[in-house]
């Protein structure tokens, strides 16, 4: 579960996030829109505990995260425990498909080789990716990129997957591809953030929505109801602007 509270984030003085507040339940998917410059990638990075923050409060399962350099050395536990998936794939070039996958469990949860890429196999299976297990990064699509960053998150056994405009850069059946797998995992109660620009993204995958504008929470609700009928002024300008 994930749970954040009163959020916000200054670049100098400039207030990037605004009082931020949202949940997502186990089992859900949130996905977090709005136009370019929202703070959406900022939000999520707090989130992972990857960026400091200066008010509020970041609460996953039973990690909470909190303003100060302090609180973002507890973020440390805590990025071991949500899987981040970056826009640009973040892949290791010189790594197969399976040792991508297979990476963090060795260094990190200490896995025998064969263990790791047993458990490698299985997770590419689940995305799709069997066939391509022995397959350099520079050798895939970039739908086949994205489904590797997303079972290599999913190797840690993640209380929630975070992503970050995870089909942005593809092509539409690639994207397809993706919705496809995140579809997959939800069905199976993966616990999903996401955030970015794309309503058809959200369209396809959120139960719930959240609009993000200058750093701020517009209005959320559930998918239907939001994207058919925004309350709000600038809910509707921005949904009206949109293909
Ligand atoms: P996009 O849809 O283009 O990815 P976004 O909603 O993800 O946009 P952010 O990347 O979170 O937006 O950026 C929010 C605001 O914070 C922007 O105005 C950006 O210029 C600013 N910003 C982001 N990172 C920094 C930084 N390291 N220093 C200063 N300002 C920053
Ligand atoms: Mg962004």
């Amino acid at each position: 579960r994930i749970l954040v509270r009163g959020l916000s984030k200054f670049f100098a003085s400039r207030a990037v996030l605004e009082d931020v507040s949202l949940s997502v339940e186990p089992g859900e998917t949130l996905v977090v829109l709005g136009p370019s410059g929202a703070g959406k990638s900022t939000l999520l990075r707090c989130v992972a505990g990857l960026s400091p923050f200066d008010a509020g409060e970041v609460q996953v399962n039973s990690w909470v995260l909190r303003p100060g350099a302090q609180g973002l050395s507890a973020g440390a536990a805590l990025r071991q425990r949500v899987g981040f998936i970056f826009q640009d794939f973040g892949l290791f070039p010189h790594k197969r498909a399976w040792e991508n996958v297979a990476l963090a469990p060795r260094l990190v949860r200490k896995l025998e080789a064969e263990t790791a890429r047993e458990q490698a196999l299985e997770l590419l299976a689940k995305v799709g990716l069997a066939a391509r297990a022995e397959a350099y990064p520079h050798q895939l699509s970039g739908g086949e990129k994205q489904r590797v960053a997303i079972a290599r998150a999913l190797a840690m056994a993640p209380a929630a997957l975070l992503g970050d405009e995870i089909t942005s850069s593809l092509d539409p059946e690639l994207k397809w591809e993706v919705v496809e797998t995140l579809l997959r995992l939800k069905g199976e109660g993966l616990t999903l953030l996401l955030v970015t620009h794309e309503v058809g993204l959200a369209r396809q995958v959120a139960d719930r929505v959240l609009l993000l504008v200058e750093g701020k929470v517009v209005e959320e609700g559930p998918t239907q109801t939001l994207l058919s009928r925004p309350r709000t002024p600038r809910g509707q300008q921005f949904l009206s602007r949109l293909l």
